[in-house]
């Protein structure tokens, strides 16, 4: 039966500005997002009654029902075009680490409007993919856009970063996952505790400055994540990862996003693969992977089988 099939990429944030809580629940962010070479392919069918599958990197651990963001971005599509019904059956064939601080269920849900898009002929303008995209989740709208981006307020509103040339990246994937919400409240907690006042995020001009720049050199002292103590608090093996990265010869590494997944930024694509292998033999680690960026974001592509 035909379908249409979407290829999202992971991020992760070379910089991420936690500003304080406010009242609508969430946190003011400043951060810099790049999309790297982890793919999530979701495609859509269609179907009797809604399915999905989940195949790949740690599926059992994601819902196969319709809290499923896949799911969620299928029902945005067809609530936009005005069906009543959204019997598809959605496969998800995953790459990106579930709860890893990549954005995976965000990419599924950006990859899963753009093929819902595509197997119903919906005429979709960028600007209103990328509102629907906002109201599914504050990462989605990068997953749709992909490369570099500055990202404020939740992380939704994106100015594109000029970035030039590729960083080359060791992605060490932890044994257990961490909850979003619970590393936001754990920030929290450890801010209150230390009677911080906290500003707004500033953005981050060095680092954009050494990302123009394209030299990795400048890049790799400027990664910086305000949720990194919050991830470690809550994970304290990861310290042992992130020295085990240096050690193996790692120009600077950091918690992606709310972790506990680590970004390990290496000079050149040989220092990458020489680093992975370094760290799978210490068995610190669920999955190590190597990665570049920036990628494109979410694309559409021969349909799958
Ligand atoms: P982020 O980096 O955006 O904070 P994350 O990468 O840490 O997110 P996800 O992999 O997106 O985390 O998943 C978080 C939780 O969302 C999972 O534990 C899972 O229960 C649920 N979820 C719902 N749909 C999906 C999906 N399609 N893929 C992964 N997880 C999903």
């Amino acid at each position: 039966m035909g379908g249409a099939t979407a290829r999202v990429p992971a991020k992760i944030n070379l910089h991420l500005g936690v500003g304080p809580l406010r009242e609508d629940g969430y946190h003011e962010l400043s951060t810099v997002f790049c999309a790297v070479s982890l793919y999530d392919d979701v495609t859509v069918r269609a179907a009797d009654e809604l399915a999905i599958t989940v195949t790949g990197e740690s599926s059992g651990e994601v819902p196969a029902d319709p809290t499923n963001l896949a799911a969620r971005g299928v029902l945005a599509v067809a609530e936009y075009a005005g069906r009543s019904e959204t019997n598809v059956a959605i496969e998800i064939a995953k790459q990106i680490p579930v709860a890893g601080g990549m954005a995976g269920g965000s990419a599924d849900a950006a990859g899963a409007m753009l093929a819902a898009a595509r197997l119903w002929r919906v005429d979709l303008e960028r600007e209103t993919l990328m509102d629907l995209a906002a109201g599914l989740g504050s990462d989605v709208p990068f997953a749709l856009l992909g490369g570099a981006a500055l990202g404020t307020n939740r992380g939704e509103k994106l100015l594109p970063v000029l970035q030039r040339g590729e960083l080359y990246w060791v992605m060490v994937v932890a044994k257990t996952g961490l909850s979003t919400p619970a590393v936001y409240h754990e920030l929290d907690r450890l801010r209150a505790g230390r009677g911080e006042t906290v500003p707004a995020p500033e953005r981050p001009d060095e680092l954009m400055v050494a990302l123009a720049s394209g030299d990795v050199h400048a890049v790799a002292p400027l990664l910086h994540n305000d949720l990194q103590p919050a991830a470690l608090s809550l994970q304290p093996l990861l310290r042992r990862t992130l020295r085990a990265g240096k050690e193996a010869g790692a120009l600077a590494g950091i918690v992606s996003g709310s972790g506990p997944t680590c970004a390990f930024l290496c000079a050149d694509a040989d220092a990458a693969i020489a680093v992975a292998a370094e760290l799978s033999g210490l068995g610190v680690a669920k999955a190590v992977r190597t990665a570049r960026g920036p990628v494109p974001g979410a694309r559409l592509i021969p349909a799958h089988g």
